[in-house]
C-alpha cells in the first residue's frame, strides 16, 4: 500500500520483540510531515482510512488498483445495472456503510474505503448482479461514494405515491402472471402501493363477497 501511495516501503517495518538493536536504531527516513494526525474517530476503519488519505496527499498515489494478499479487506465491487433490480438486498447484509440506499431517490451507491470486501452482498443478491474486485485503490476515488445504479421511481397508479422501482413491478408483474389471486382485471393491483391495494381488494370483496374464495 506504502508503494502504491507513492512512498519508499521501508517506512514501515516489522521488527521482533526481542529485537533490541533494531528497536533502538534511529531512523534513516526523514519524517514525511511534521503535523501529526489527530485521529478522534472511534471506529478503526475510520482512523485507518483516514491515515491512508494523509498518506495519499503526502505521496503520489499510482491511481491504479494493485493486488493484495488473498482475503484481504480491500477492494470494490461491480454491479450489473441491467440486472441490478433495486431490491436493496445488498444494503442489509453489508456490515458496514460501504453500501447505501439512495434515500428518497431509488438508487444504490457504494463506498470504497468502507468495504471490507466479506462478500455478503454478492450472496445476498437474488439477481446475481454484483462481482467483488479485490485490491487496494491507490486514487482519491475510493473516499468518493458514486452511484452504482438508479431508476425512476414507480408510482402507485391509484394515488400516485412512489412505492416502488419500475423494473421491479415489471419483474413481479412477470414472476406473478399465473397466479390466480392476480387473475385478470386484479393484475393491475401489482400497479398499486400496498395501502390501495388492500382498498382495492376490499372493494372487490364487497361487491363480491364470494371473490375470494374462488382463488
Ligand atoms: S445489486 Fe442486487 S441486491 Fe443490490 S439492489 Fe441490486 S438487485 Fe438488489
Ligand atoms: S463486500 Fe461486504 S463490505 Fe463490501 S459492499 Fe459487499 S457487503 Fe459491504
Amino acid at each position: 500500500m506504502l508503494g502504491a501511495l507513492g512512498h519508499d516501503r521501508a517506512r514501515v517495518t516489522l521488527i521482533e520483540v526481542a529485537d533490541a538493536e533494531a528497536r533502538d536504531a534511529l531512523p534513516t527516513l526523514t519524517p514525511l510531515t511534521e503535523t501529526p494526525l489527530n485521529l478522534p474517530e472511534p471506529e478503526k476503519r475510520t482512523r485507518f482510512n483516514r491515515v491512508l488519505a494523509r498518506l495519499a496527499e503526502l505521496g503520489s498515489p499510482i491511481g491504479e488498483r494493485v493486488a493484495m494478499p488473498l482475503g484481504a479487506a480491500y477492494g470494490a465491487i461491480q454491479v450489473d445495472s441491467d440486472a441490478c433490480t433495486l431490491c436493496h438486498a445488498c444494503v442489509s447484509n453489508c456490515p458496514t456503510p460501504a453500501l447505501k440506499s439512495g434515500g428518497k431517490t431509488p438508487a444504490l451507491s457504494f463506498l470504497e474505503a468502507d468495504c471490507v470486501q466479506c462478500g455478503l452482498c454478492e450472496q445476498a443478491c437474488p439477481e446475481n448482479a454484483i462481482t467483488l474486485m479485490p485490491g487496494f485503490l491507490a486514487s482519491s476515488a475510493r473516499e468518493t461514494r458514486h452511484i452504482c445504479h438508479e431508476e425512476a421511481a414507480f408510482e402507485c397508479i391509484n394515488c400516485g405515491k412512489p412505492f416502488a422501482t419500475v423494473s421491479t413491478v415489471a419483474t413481479i408483474k412477470q414472476k406473478l402472471a399465473n397466479h390466480p389471486y392476480f387473475a385478470g382485471e386484479a393484475m393491475i393491483r401489482l400497479e398499486m402501493c400496498e395501502d390501495c391495494r388492500v382498498k382495492d381488494v376490499w372493494k372487490t370483496m364487497i361487491r363480491d363477497p364470494d371473490a375470494q374464495l374462488k382463488v
